[in-house]
């Protein structure tokens, strides 16, 4: 080897070494994780799936500890979170973060919270006992503590505690054991002594369905079902179900089998909850104009956008206009009402020099006495706004107006930008950030009821 050349392989060692281990590299070997290691089976496993990565020298530092950035990159990855890099909540995590976009998501999800003071604490490390709750938010496992959700790990196979017989709930986890976790919890051929025992029956509903290793198409294909096929579920995985038939075990998305939305008691629940949706103005009343745009149209264009979006759901969705007419804003809460609605978004454009979302709610009590749930309605869609279409964050405000005032109901105003200007003009004359903006407002609102303690994972998975 030339000098010159011995030197940079050095140099790329050392790089490799101290580099970040999340570059989108998908090894088919690990030069740190050869055929002896012990946890080699997961590891490779999850590789495949793109849900752990190493660096982009080859390295996958299994001795490493887990940092909190990568417990929700990790988990994120494995239930197919859109991971694209966006501004997040969170004081110290910003866009250009490798995991913002998945700890974001993990957040509105509710499976993995920040700290009082608004921080995320991204290179903290993740303890053993933060990882089973992570593990058991992620994966429904339904636990609430930590000593819960270490204890059905353990019933279900996935744990079994350390040598000196407690979980070291304490300690950190190593990137190793981590994927031994993680592996298990998704494929039971990874778990200890656990027998699986199918939760739901379904039928494929498409012909010639691939089933796979994993919960994801990254995975390879171990067969195929038929159409009208019957199968068993034996557990989920985000949006995948894995099944079982006579003669095959693996992975299928859960758009492909009939029957396993089924879950009565949920859309029985959302049959009783309806969405208001009041597109601002119409008919002789533009409201404000600019750029060759008038408010009316645009505030009618995404109103429309997440009307669609909620067909199909199980929520009732109500419009207080789906033409260009003239409602008063009487007239709007008087249909709200009658209508029965559980929420109300009132969709604006603004003007006057700034730039920007902003999202308001109604703060007396007096008229309007869901003070608090408007509050947290207007907090949840501003953040999904302002995710999507990544303009200055105006933030939620107090604000008296009529439609917010005079209601009975969770209400929140949004001004999804300024019609003047010209950064946000171009988000609001197009039809695909307008659709962006339908779908923040769609997720806004489901974060709103999941934040009331409704689980309604299936639901974030249509538009993701
Ligand atoms: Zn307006």
């Amino acid at each position: 080897m030339r000098k010159g050349v011995f030197v940079i392989f050095c140099l790329l060692l050392v790089i490799g070494a101290s580099g970040p281990l999340n570059h989108a590299f998908a090894a088919n070997t690990f030069y740190d994780v050869g055929a002896s290691h012990r946890a080699k089976e997961e590891i490779y496993y999850l590789a495949q799936g793109q849900i752990v990565r190493g660096n982009s020298s080859g390295y996958f530092f299994p001795d490493s500890y887990v940092t909190r950035a990568e417990a929700a990159a990790i988990i994120g990855r494995s239930l197919n979170f859109d991971g694209t890099q966006r501004p997040t909540t969170f004081t110290d995590v910003g866009k250009a973060h490798f995991a913002s976009g998945y700890i974001q998501e993990a957040a509105n999800r509710k499976i993995i919270t920040g700290y009082k003071d608004g921080s995320f604490h991204p290179n903290q490390l993740v303890t053993r006992g933060e990882m089973a709750l992570l593990m058991s938010r992620a994966y429904s496992f339904d636990a609430s503590t930590i000593s819960a959700a270490i204890q059905s790990l353990i019933t279900k196979g996935i744990a079994q505690g350390m040598a000196d017989g407690t979980f070291g709930k304490d300690k950190p986890i190593k990137r190793s054991d981590f994927a031994v976790f993680i592996a298990r919890a998704i494929h039971p051929k990874y778990r200890v002594n656990y027998q699986a025992t199918a939760i739901q029956e379904a039928t494929v509903n498409t012909s010639s369905l691939n089933v796979r290793k994993g919960p994801s198409t990254n995975f390879d294909v171990v067969g195929k079902l038929n159409k009208g096929q019957k199968v068993e579920i034996l557990h989920k995985v985000g949006s995948w179900a894995y099944i079982r038939t006579a003669n095959m075990e693996g992975f299928v998305h859960t758009n492909y089998l009939d029957g396993v939305h089924q879950n009565d008691k949920l859309q029985e629940y959302l049959k009783t909850q309806t969405i208001i949706i009041d597109p601002g103005h119409g008919g002789h009343d533009p409201g404000t104009v600019g750029n060759g745009l008038k408010e009316k149209d645009i505030t009618l264009s995404v109103g429309l956008k997440v009307k669609s979006l909620f067909q199909g759901t199980g929520f009732n969705i109500a419009l207080t206009r789906e033409k260009d007419v003239y409602v008063a804003l009487s007239d709007r809460v008087a249909f709200a009402k009658k209508m029965n609605g559980d929420v109300f978004v009132s969709i604006h454009v603004n003007s006057g020099g700034g730039t920007g979302t902003e999202t308001f709610y109604y703060s007396s009590a007096a008229t309007n006495p869901y003070v608090e749930k408007s509050k947290k309605l207007a907090q949840f869609i501003k953040d999904r706004l302002i995710e999507a279409w990544n303009l200055n964050d105006r933030g939620v405000k107090k604000g008296n107006l009529h439609v917010l005032r005079e209601n009975n109901m969770p209400a929140t105003l949004v001004e999804l930008g300024f019609i003047d200007n010209k950064t946000d003009v171009a988000k609001l004359s197009s039809s695909y950030w307008q659709e962006k903006a339908a779908k923040a407002i769609y997720l806004g609102i489901l974060d709103y009821y999941e934040s009331e303690g409704i689980e309604l994972q299936p639901l974030y998975d249509r538009v993701q």
